[in-house]
């Protein structure tokens, strides 16, 4: 096990085993023997994910003596999609046993959430790098047209075995890719929050998560080749970014701005009738370069020059903002909206006394954020490379589209990041018109 694993688990609310590398499913059985007992177990897993590690996995449990029940294995498509009905499937069926997730995505936060409404901790078996999820706590669901993250404890034990899931169908790799590039801009969002007072960094949990990032994504090539020793340090990022939302009891470590673009295109039903359905990571993608190129605006300026005093004096009132909130948005979705801003809405000396630090220590906020940060066209050949979307288009949407998600971004979710620091210094419209104009296309 890694240092970084190793530290990151020391500190983990829920996850007690982790494994992360080649060859590892053949420890599954111990693993899950040593922390939950000897059963009896039951494999969710669906046709795909049985095909590929089904056999191995329960030769593993029955070797270290523990007893299964039949498992239960879903239709391999259409994909699995995220609702309660299945979470009361596997409810049903699990009875005294104790579930063991072999997948990814959708599949884990269903027994994760069935398991936790069971009052019974469980276990994954990844069979995918396609996103951020497996140590994380929490199963998001929609529910009246808002994604809720339901609360449930993160798995007791995670295997990852780097051979499994090196040989998954490229576009999970690439999936996981674009939600591990998130940590980019994601990161420098969390760094505004902690000049500005409004979300200090915790400095262990920030290494956890950000140490390895830039090596995690230095070999996209190789990881779209299959090559499973390029997967370590992404399936470790990946693995590292739930131990962390874990050890931070929150999701800031994982994600910023760039996942509310996803999130609201999610809502939007967004690419959900492709076969596959348009995964996560490929909207954070899209995202996360929204979000770099926002960022290259915001750098471009020099915010020590800002009037201060001014930009408080010239803050759009709460009443006009409410208008603004609820003109964009419509039905539950609104009254979220509204909530969210309004616990982030800051004025007067309040507002003056937040974006001191950023104004007057900007050549130090600057080039923190710049060693942060990547520029946008580096990211896109990075993510093109790695076989991720790279372009508005690649996910079905207008550069007009990504641009008309800016303000909804930040009405979104009471979460302060770059888009908030520059609505406050009333430079938000023109940032947002030179990403498009000048910086992404
Ligand atoms: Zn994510």
């Amino acid at each position: 096990m890694s240092k970084a694993l190793r530290a990151a688990l020391a500190r983990a609310s829920d996850t007690r085993d982790a494994a992360v590398g080649r060859g590892v499913l053949a420890s599954a059985g111990q693993r899950l023997a040593n922390v939950l007992g000897r059963g009896p177990y039951l494999i969710v897993a669906d046709e795909n994910t049985m095909g590929a590690a089904g056999q191995e996995l329960i030769a593993s449990l029955t070797d270290a003596g523990c007893s299964l029940v039949e498992p239960l294995v879903f239709p391999g498509r259409p994909a699995l999609y995220a609702s309660y009905d299945h979470c009361l499937t596997i409810g049903q069926r699990m009875g005294s046993a104790t579930v063991v997730a072999l997948g990814s995505g959708t599949l884990n936060d269903l027994c994760k959430l069935a398991s936790h409404e069971h009052g019974r901790p469980y276990a994954v078996v990844g069979t995918a790098a396609s996103m951020d999820g497996y140590t994380g706590f929490g199963a998001p669901m929609e529910s009246d047209g808002v994604k809720i993250t339901r609360p449930c404890p993160a798995p007791a034990v995670a295997v990852l075995d780097l051979d499994v899931i090196a040989a998954a169908p490229g576009f999970l790799t690439a999936s996981g890719y674009g939600d591990l590039a998130a940590k980019i801009p994601g990161g420098a969002d969390w760094i505004l929050a902690d000049v500005t007072g409004v979300e200090p960094i915790d400095a262990d949990v920030w290494a956890m998560v950000q140490g390895g990032v830039a090596s995690a994504l230095s070999r996209p090539a190789d990881l779209a080749a299959g090559d499973p020793d390029a997967f370590a340090g992404l399936v470790e990022g990946l693995a590292l970014s739930g131990l962390a939302m874990q050890a931070y009891a929150g999701t800031r470590p994982a994600s910023g701005a760039e996942h509310y673009f996803s999130h609201l295109w999610e809502l939007a039903h967004l690419g959900a009738d492709l076969d596959p359905p348009l995964s996560h990571g490929f909207k954070v993608a899209i995202g996360s370069l929204a979000m770099c190129g926002f960022y290259t605006a915001l750098l471009d300026r020099d915010l020590g020059a800002i009037d201060l005093e001014r930009a408080a004096a010239t803050r759009t009132p709460w009443a006009e903002i409410e208008a603004d909130i609820r003109g964009t948005f419509t039905g539950a979705l609104a009254d979220n909206a509204v909530r969210e801003t309004r616990a982030k809405y800051a004025a007067g000396d309040e507002l003056v006394a937040r974006l001191r630090p950023v104004v007057e220590d900007w050549p130090a906020v600057s080039s923190r954020l710049a060693q942060q940060l990547v520029s946008g066209p580096e990211l896109a050949d990075m993510l093109a490379t790695a076989g991720a979307p790279s372009r508005p288009e690649d996910i079905g949407l207008s550069a007009d589209d990504v641009r008309g998600t800016f303000p909804r971004a930040m009405y979104y979710r009471s979460r302060y990041t770059a888009l908030d620091v520059a609505w406050e210094l009333g430079l938000f419209d023109e940032l947002v018109d030179e990403t498009f104009d000048r910086i992404w296309v």
